[in-house]
Order: structure tokens, then C-alpha cells, then sequence
């Protein structure tokens, strides 16, 4: 029999409001504190920085905006004051997550940056740091490495932290996917030189949109905050030195992100109850969770994924702009799961696809543990995980009775 379609949708990862956030919101109102001033964002930036166990956060309009000005302050430190409307990275290497969303990246390209992509490991479904090292042989004098948390889950931090170390780079943690989560005990976020986190609607927690810069250096923290509010100078007039940014995160969205804040731990609770009961519910089939290291990290199950034994994959094309499989009896694929749950109103996603193959993308250097790649190479660990991998529905407000009619519909899949 046909599986009834959800009458509501499920979500992959929608927001989850609880009321303070709206309190937060009305008290800017009522004070009329309807700026990119004000108490919300006070308050939410020094909760943040214990939560994290950072000296400094800068509330910015997204996750984006946080990455760009940690760039730019990491291009700065490097390389010193560019001419106006010159890259603070002009031309100059930087280490970047390969599988990740594409704001990870973009920020490099808005500072003249190039970056250099690194593939994925299988354990964590992060920076492999055996391919950051051949990156390090083949350009010793690249200075800069981003590395993403992907899905919530902590990348390997001390292998990847001592090869930066070691090279006298600085690390830009985009920590967007991963509040919360910890490795060896200590939050993600507090790992990089600049450290950033996301507010955008989907993330663990959020405030619409908005993001934050986090460092423990009192002089980046102000200079953050000068670039974020157009570069001001401090006289009677608008006064500018420096290229200013509007980046600034407003008083009301910080109001939604404070009445989030005392819901991160039962938010992560919730996920990590859906991954559990998608591990448990998908174990007879020929199926794997997204990884992580349980000895050192906890993750903050922001999604849910699942990743189909090579054997157990049914073909599948995929081009630019779509997908098709053949059905193959006891076998499946991501494109027909992704179809099965659409058909039943529920909201998974393919694997961020690697950036290395993104067209834009495409022209930049790409290594492996092997070394250098070849260009468009899909024999890497980033392209067989988007190719065999999946994000399921793992919205907080699904219900068990939602997600086990969910599991069953993944269950058809491989008949
Ligand atoms: C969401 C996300 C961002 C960007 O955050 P925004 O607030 O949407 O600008 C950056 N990096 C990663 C890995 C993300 O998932």
C-alpha cells in the first residue's frame, strides 16, 4: 500500500520558536531600541562568549558577513592594509574545506583570495588533515586555512591544528553548522585565530538571520566592529580611513537569537533523539549514519545524514542541474530516497555538493591525500559522499510517529 503523504510538511530544518524570542523582540520595540544598538545584542553577544568560552563576539547581520570580516582581518594581519578597493588576499593561497556550503568560500573571492580546496576525510566528513598536509608541501607559504564543521559535526581539530601551528598559519573556524557541538571537551567556535557562528533559519538555533565573529583579540573585536558599521572615524562628521562595511547585526534579530539561547541544549537534545532513532531504524539496511569521532568530539546533530554502501547504490546520473536513477531490486540511491520523501510532503537534501566541482569553482587547485588532483576529478572521498550520501528530515518538531513513517519510506526504497 501507498504511504500517505505528511498533510503537514516535514522539514529538513525549519526554526523552532519557544515565546521569549518574541518578549526580546517586543522589548526593542517598546524601547525603541529598533537599530543595530541596543540591549539584545549586548546581551547576546556576551551569552555567546561564555557559552563558547570566547573573550569577544561581534553580532553580525549573517554567518556570511561574519566569515568576510574574519577574511579580511585574517588578510590584514598577514599581509597588512590593502589600497582601497584592493582584496585584503590578493592572489594569496588559502586552505579550504572542499565539502561545505559555498559561504564557507565566497568570502575568500570577495577579498581576491584563492582558494585552495581540500578533500574530505570519511570519519568525520571534514578537512582531511592528510590532504592538508600534501597542500602544505606543495604551497609552504600559504598562511590562511578555512575549515567548516560540516552537519554539526567537529572536524579533526588537533591534527589540523597542529599542521596550521606548524606552518605559522591562522585558522578561520566557520563554525555556522556546529554551535554547540564540542571537540575534547571544548566548544567548536573557540578553535580558530576568528571563529564564526549563523543565525540563518535553519541552523540549531536562530534569529531569522545574523551571525557572529568571535576572537579572544580585543583590537580585532573593535576593528570588526568599525569595518561592520561603514569604517567610522571617531569625529564630529563622517569621517573614513578605512572601507566600511554595513554589517551589523540589528537589535531586533539579536532579541530572536536571545530567546533562543536557554533552547540551544534541548534543541541539540532533540536532533541527537532523531539521529538516534534513524540509526536504530535504518540499521538492517545497507546504510551508515554521517560519522563522527566519538572519542574526542560531540556534535550538535544539527542533520541528520545517511551515506549507501557502494554495493547497495542502484545507478544514478547526475549533471549540472539534475538527477535520474534506474530502480534496481534490494538497491537504491540518493536521487530515489530524495524523490520517495518529496512524495510523502517530507524534506531531505543532497549532500552539499563539493566545491570542486561547482562551476564557479571548478578552475581552482584541488588536493587530495594523494596530492594535486585533476580538474573535475570525482574520484575523491567529497564526491563519493555527495554521490552515495543524503540529509534527511530532521526538523525538531518532527514526531516519532512522523519519522518512523519516514524510515519506512526510505525501507521501500531498497525493495
Ligand atoms: C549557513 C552557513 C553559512 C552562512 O551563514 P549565513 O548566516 O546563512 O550567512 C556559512 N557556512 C556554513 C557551513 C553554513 O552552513
Amino acid at each position: 500500500m501507498k504511504i500517505k503523504a505528511f498533510e503537514n510538511k516535514v522539514w529538513l530544518s525549519s526554526p523552532t520558536m519557544h515565546g521569549e524570542e518574541l518578549e526580546y523582540m517586543t522589548l526593542a520595540y517598546r524601547t525603541n531600541w529598533m537599530s543595530t544598538l541596543g540591549e539584545n545584542i549586548d546581551e547576546t553577544e556576551k551569552i555567546i562568549c561564555e557559552k563558547i568560552g570566547r573573550k569577544h563576539g561581534v553580532g553580525l547581520s549573517c554567518g556570511t558577513a561574519s566569515l568576510h570580516m574574519a577574511v579580511r582581518l585574517a588578510g590584514e594581519k598577514l599581509f597588512g592594509t590593502p589600497e582601497p578597493g584592493k582584496g585584503a588576499l590578493s592572489g594569496k593561497r588559502v586552505f579550504c574545506t572542499d565539502m561545505t556550503f559555498d559561504a564557507t568560500v565566497n568570502p575568500i573571492l570577495y577579498e581576491g583570495g584563492t582558494p585552495v580546496f581540500i578533500d574530505t576525510e570519511s570519519d568525520t566528513w571534514n578537512m582531511d588533515p592528510r590532504a592538508l598536509e600534501k597542500a602544505f608541501a606543495l604551497y609552504p607559504d600559504t598562511k590562511l586555512v578555512m575549515l567548516a564543521h560540516l552537519y554539526g559535526v567537529p572536524a579533526k581539530l588537533e591534527e589540523i591544528k597542529a599542521l596550521v601551528r606548524q606552518h605559522g598559519a591562522l585558522l578561520i573556524e566557520d563554525a555556522a553548522e556546529s554551535f554547540g557541538a564540542t571537540y575534547q571537551g571544548v566548544q567548536t567556535g573557540s578553535f580558530g585565530d576568528v571563529s564564526c557562528i549563523s543565525f540563518n533559519g535553519n541552523k540549531i538555533i536562530t534569529g531569522s538571520s545574523g551571525g557572529m565573529l568571535l576572537t579572544d583579540d580585543g583590537a580585532d573585536a573593535d576593528k570588526v566592529r568599525k569595518w561592520s558599521t561603514q569604517s567610522r572615524e571617531k569625529a564630529p562628521w563622517y569621517q573614513h580611513r578605512e572601507l566600511g562595511y554595513n554589517y551589523r547585526m540589528s537589535n531586533v534579530i539579536a532579541g530572536v537569537v536571545r530567546g533562543q539561547l536557554p533552547h540551544l541544549e534541548e534543541h541539540i537534545a532533540q536532533k541527537k533523539k532523531i539521529y538516534e532513532r534513524y540509526r536504530d531504524g535504518l540499521s538492517d539496511l545497507p546504510v551508515k549514519m554521517n560519522p563522527f569521532d566519538e572519542r574526542n568530539s560531540v556534535p550538535n546533530y544539527w542533520l541528520s545524514c545517511m551515506i549507501i554502501d557502494r554495493d547497495a547504490m542502484c545507478p544514478q546520473e547526475r549533471n549540472d542541474l539534475c538527477a535520474s536513477f534506474t530502480p534496481q531490486k534490494g538497491k537504491s540511491c540518493p536521487t530515489q530516497i530524495l524523490e520517495s520523501l518529496a512524495a510523502i510532503n517530507a524534506e531531505g537534501r543532497p549532500i552539499w555538493k563539493p566545491m570542486h566541482l561547482q562551476p564557479i569553482y571548478a578552475g581552482f587547485d584541488f588536493v587530495t591525500a594523494d596530492g594535486l588532483a585533476e580538474k573535475g576529478t570525482l574520484n575523491d572521498t567529497g564526491s563519493d559522499i555527495f554521490t552515495r550520501g543524503l540529509c534527511l528530515p530532521s526538523d525538531n518538531k518532527m514526531l516519532p510517529w512522523q519519522q518512523d513513517i519516514i524510515i519506512e519510506a526510505i525501507h521501500r526504497c531498497f525493495t
